[in-house]
């Protein structure tokens, strides 16, 4: 939300950060990142490119965050045929109903058919990225992300044998400002905890190697991306109590934060677990990142409703940002990009 509009860079561009980035370091494994870089509009020249410029180094390339569909492979493939790192999938939600309530409208069948492409074009190791945490979330979700690695592994095994690996990675939603979800609460550790261990249970004897977040370091997260003005005083009482590098795992001390809020008689949980009610003036509400609040109310209301919206960069769906930065589009000064035009009455498409 707060990175809108979609901006490109062009190839040339790439291939010169790519280049300078390369002779710089000396680094030889480049990861082309982005929200979906399939979506970029001259992707495959831009594969093209890549795979001429290095035909002759030992470079390892990337592409990370791919959509699930088989255009995704065929990119893959151009990639001089490097096999070995895996081929990662985003489904993010187990069920159908719960991905179509954060936007990511993907089909089981697309998503088997998808595995099962990559199984049979080479690919041994296949990543999944899960959240949990979701607003709405059941139990039915939690059994869905079991079941969808259960059938991703069984097809795995059934195309390559036992040489099919899975890796799941399981993280939990931190709702954050600026976005659609920035009024739900986040999840108690308590739950978080309880869904982790059904997940665990449930794959320990699959041979699926599966990693979780620690939800002490979610609530953090929590804290620190949801708090106002009063945070700043807990991270110095923090400070002050010893906490340093809490990135590190081995570094951070849960303790030591809760002893921090005591010390300035603040509860975490108003920060971390408080469904905060629409009407409700945000901490950061002074922020103004040119999306509007209200399109943020409508968007949470679509994914309530489990009703999902097109890519704007096909049509634009008035988030607000064209109007609080009419001076920079179309040749302003530093930046200039182009939303396609909006469609009077337009309706969220509905799915399910
Ligand atoms: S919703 Fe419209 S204005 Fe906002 S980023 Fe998308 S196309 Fe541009």
């Amino acid at each position: 939300m707060v990175n809108r509009p979609v901006r490109q860079r062009s190839v040339e561009q790439i291939i010169a950060a790519l280049d300078s980035a390369y002779h710089a370091t000396g680094i030889e494994e480049i990861g082309l990142l982005s929200l979906s870089s399939s979506d970029h509009t001259q992707i495959k020249s831009l594969v093209e490119a890549i795979n001429q410029k290095y035909q002759d180094d030992n470079v390892n390339i990337s592409l990370p965050s791919l959509r699930i569909e088989t255009f995704s492979l065929d990119l893959m493939d151009m990639l001089q045929g490097k096999r070995h790192g895996g081929f990662t999938l985003a489904p993010e939600a187990g069920t159908e109903r719960m991905r179509n309530a954060i936007n990511k409208p993907i089909s089981p069948t697309q998503l088997l058919d998808t595995v099962s492409a990559i199984f049979n074009r080479g690919w041994q190791t296949i990543k999944l990225y899960f959240m949990i945490g979701q607003p709405g979330e059941t139990e039915e979700d939690i059994e869905g992300i079991i079941a969808l690695c259960l059938d991703a592994l069984k097809l795995g095994r059934t195309i390559i044998g036992h040489k099919a690996k899975l890796h799941v990675s399981i993280g939990t939603l931190v709702p954050k400002p600026h976005t659609p979800f920035q009024w739900v609460a986040t999840d108690s550790i308590e739950h978080i905890s309880e869904k982790q261990d059904r997940i665990k249970r449930a794959l320990k004897k699959s041979g699926i190697k599966l990693m979780l977040t620690d939800p002490q370091a979610t609530m953090l997260e929590a804290w620190l991306s949801r708090g106002d003005r009063r945070i700043g005083a807990v991270i110095f009482a923090a400070w002050k109590r010893g906490a340093k590098f809490d990135a590190w795992q081995d570094q951070y001390n849960y303790q030591t934060w809760l002893q921090a809020f005591d010390d300035r008689s603040i509860d975490p949980n108003h920060y971390a677990h408080r469904i905060r009610d629409i009407d409700e003036v945000l901490p950061w509400d002074h922020i103004d990142s040119g999306v509007k609040k209200k399109f943020l109310v409508k968007e949470y209301q679509n994914s309530l409703d489990g009703i999902t919206r097109q890519d704007c960069s096909h049509q634009c769906s008035a988030c607000g940002i064209q109007s609080t930065y009419l001076e920079l589009i179309d040749g302003g000064e530093k930046i200039s990009w182009k939303c396609p035009p909006m469609v009077k009455n337009r309706s969220p498409h509905m799915v399910g």
